[in-house]
C-alpha cells in the first residue's frame, strides 16, 4: 500500500506538475492579482462600498483570475475571444478588423454595459465585475495585443533560462515567476507617481490604451529571436516595463470602475 502511494506520488511529480507548469498561457495568477491589488488603492471610497456588496466582500485581487478560471467551464466558450485582440501592427484598434466573437476591447464594453445597466440582474453584474476585472488586467499584457499569425506571441517558441517556452508565456508569468515576489509584495512596491501622472494615465478610451499597448508588443516582438535563451539579461532590460504595466493596469482598473460606480 505504501509502495503504491510513493508510486502515485512518484508519478505526479514526473507527469503531472510539468505539465501544469506548462500550460500557463495568460498574465498568470501573480500578474492579475497584482492588478487587481493596486486598484484598490485607487478607488473611490463610494465605488469600495458597492464593490465589497457585489463581491460580498471578496477582494479585486482575488477575483482578478476569474476570467481564465472560467476557461476551463465548457459553458463559458463564448468568452475565449475576450482576452485578447489582433491587430497588423499598421492597424489601429478603431480601423481594425473585428473578431465577430468579441475582442478584449469589446469584452469590456460589454462588462461596462452590462454594469451600468439598472435593470441588470445582481448575479450578472458580479459576473461581468469580475470578468472586467480580469480583461483590465489582460489589456495591459503587451502580448494580449499581437498578431494574430504567431497567435500574439504563443507561437513564438524560446528558451526561459533551461526550459522551452513560447514568447507570450515569458510575457505573461516568467518574468513575474522569477522576480519572485508575492502579488501584495508587486503591489506595495510601485514606483511613486503623481496626481498628474495619474490624471495622464487615466485619460482616454479603452480603444486608445489597446493601441498604446500594442506598441509596446511592437517593441517586444522585436525582443527576442524565435529559439533565443532568455534569462538575466532579459529580466534586467524588460522587467521595468512588466512592473509598470501593473502598475498602470491597476490605475485604469480603479478609473474604469470609479466611473460605473459613480
Ligand atoms: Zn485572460
Amino acid at each position: 500500500m505504501k509502495t503504491y502511494k510513493s508510486i502515485l506520488i512518484l508519478v505526479a511529480f514526473v507527469f503531472v506538475l510539468p505539465v501544469l507548469n506548462a500550460s500557463n498561457p495568460f498574465w498568470g495568477v501573480t500578474g492579475h492579482r497584482t492588478i487587481g491589488k493596486i486598484a484598490e488603492d485607487y478607488l473611490s471610497s463610494k465605488a469600495k462600498r458597492k464593490i465589497e456588496e457585489l463581491l460580498d466582500g471578496q477582494s479585486l485581487a482575488l477575483v482578478s483570475t476569474f476570467g481564465d478560471d472560467i476557461k476551463s467551464d465548457k459553458r463559458y466558450n463564448e468568452f475565449y475571444t475576450w482576452h485578447y485582440i489582433n491587430m497588423p501592427f499598421d492597424v489601429k484598434y478603431e480601423d481594425s478588423e473585428k473578431n465577430e466573437n468579441g475582442d478584449l476591447v469589446s469584452g469590456i464594453e460589454k462588462c461596462k454595459q452590462v454594469l451600468l445597466d439598472k435593470n441588470s440582474k445582481k448575479e450578472d453584474k458580479v459576473f461581468y465585475l469580475k470578468l472586467l476585472v480580469h480583461l483590465i488586467g489582460d489589456l495591459h499584457q503587451p502580448m494580449h495585443v499581437g498578431r494574430s499569425e504567431d497567435k500574439g506571441g504563443n507561437d513564438i517558441q524560446v528558451r526561459w533560462f533551461n526550459d522551452g517556452t513560447n514568447l507570450h508565456s515569458v510575457w505573461d508569468s516568467k518574468m513575474i515567476e522569477h522576480y519572485n515576489m508575492t502579488f501584495t509584495e508587486l503591489a506595495g512596491n510601485t514606483d511613486k507617481i503623481s496626481k498628474e501622472q495619474i490624471k495622464y494615465l487615466q485619460n482616454g478610451t479603452v480603444a486608445d490604451w489597446a493601441n498604446e499597448t500594442q506598441q509596446l508588443a511592437i517593441k517586444v516582438y522585436g525582443s527576442a529571436e524565435v529559439g533565443e535563451k532568455l534569462g538575466y539579461n532579459y529580466m534586467y532590460t524588460n522587467f521595468e516595463l512588466v512592473r509598470s504595466q501593473l502598475q498602470v493596469g491597476g490605475v485604469r482598473l480603479a478609473q474604469v470602475l470609479n466611473t460605473i460606480f459613480s
